[in-house]
């Protein structure tokens, strides 16, 4: 049987390879992945002994690997996990996340889509996509235009550009504290929503956009971003963000850059919007 088509890269035949053979290589994941299988045979939704990757008969299959992948990489350690990578990401600051938060945070998602949650996750746990995290070849700068700063997670969580678009797409107020812009601190239903629409608004921009900065491209990664790529790398963001936020019921602006640079100059500027977010200088 012919399993893939021409249209899927070799990459990414690797990895739904991987994926069907229930990622051997990740003992975690493996083990989780088995947990799951045994208890779709035992509910008799998948035939006795399942094949890799025979989920034909389950339904809400997302939300049920969701659950299983949460234990299975994170066992019951979820709190301890989140508050260490949260502190590696911002060193040499010092968050204090109150536990309370983050227990009510995690009540807060079990209501929530995984893919919702799963965002989410990925925003806590330091894995977004950027191009310092994968040590790529072209190391990208602020995506947002901090003149300086690369395209990293830790910077992102301070950006003042990022949290300036946040606050101009967004109707409601966006904290000035980046631990409850990460919805770790004040705790809505909202600012966990703020959470996933950022993740897809900053995946969808790098992901349409990285290989401008690459050999033949025409971006410079090592200079200030003219003013025409800023504007659409901006845009690309806020769309995507506002999209995801419609869907989840938040209210939003609707992106024009004309009307962004209004909102951005009528505050007192654009620097003093960051604080207290003081960058952490050895790190951007
Ligand atoms: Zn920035």
């Amino acid at each position: 049987m012919r399993l893939f088509v021409d249209c899927i890269t070799a990459t990414e035949q690797a990895r739904l390879n991987e994926a069907y053979q229930g990622y051997k290589s990740d003992p975690q994941l493996f083990n989780g992945i088995k947990e799951y299988l045994a208890s779709l045979m035992a509910q008799d939704l998948i035939p006795s002994p399942a094949l890799p990757g025979d989920f034909s008969r389950c339904k809400q299959i997302q939300n049920k690997v969701y659950k299983i992948f949460l234990r299975s990489k994170f066992d019951e350690h979820l709190s301890e996990t989140v508050n260490t990578r949260i502190n590696k990401m911002v060193s040499p600051l010092v968050p204090e996340i109150q536990d309370s938060d983050m227990q009510n945070a995690f009540q807060i998602m079990r209501g929530f889509h995984g893919h919702d949650s799963i965002r989410i996750m990925k925003t806590w746990s330091h894995a977004w996509c950027t191009s310092d995290r994968y040590s790529e070849t072209v190391i990208l700068p602020c995506l947002f235009g901090c003149v300086g700063a690369i395209d990293k997670q830790a910077h992102y969580i301070m950006c003042p550009y990022m949290y300036t678009l946040q606050s101009f797409m967004w109707t409601d107020e966006v904290s000035a504290d980046p631990l409850a812009r990460l919805a770790l601190k004040d705790t809505s239903c909202s600012n966990l929503k703020l959470v996933a629409c950022t993740f897809s608004g900053y995946h969808n921009l790098k992901f349409n956009h990285a290989a401008r900065f690459h050999p033949g491209g025409d971006l410079d990664p090592t200079v200030e971003l003219p003013g025409h790529a800023l504007k659409l790398f901006r845009g690309s963001f806020a769309n995507v963000f506002r999209a995801e936020a419609m869907e989840l019921g938040l209210n939003t602006r609707r992106f024009d850059p004309d009307a962004f640079n209004s909102f951005v100059s009528g505050q007192s500027a654009i620097n003093d919007v960051a604080t207290p977010l003081a960058l952490p200088s050895p790190e951007v």
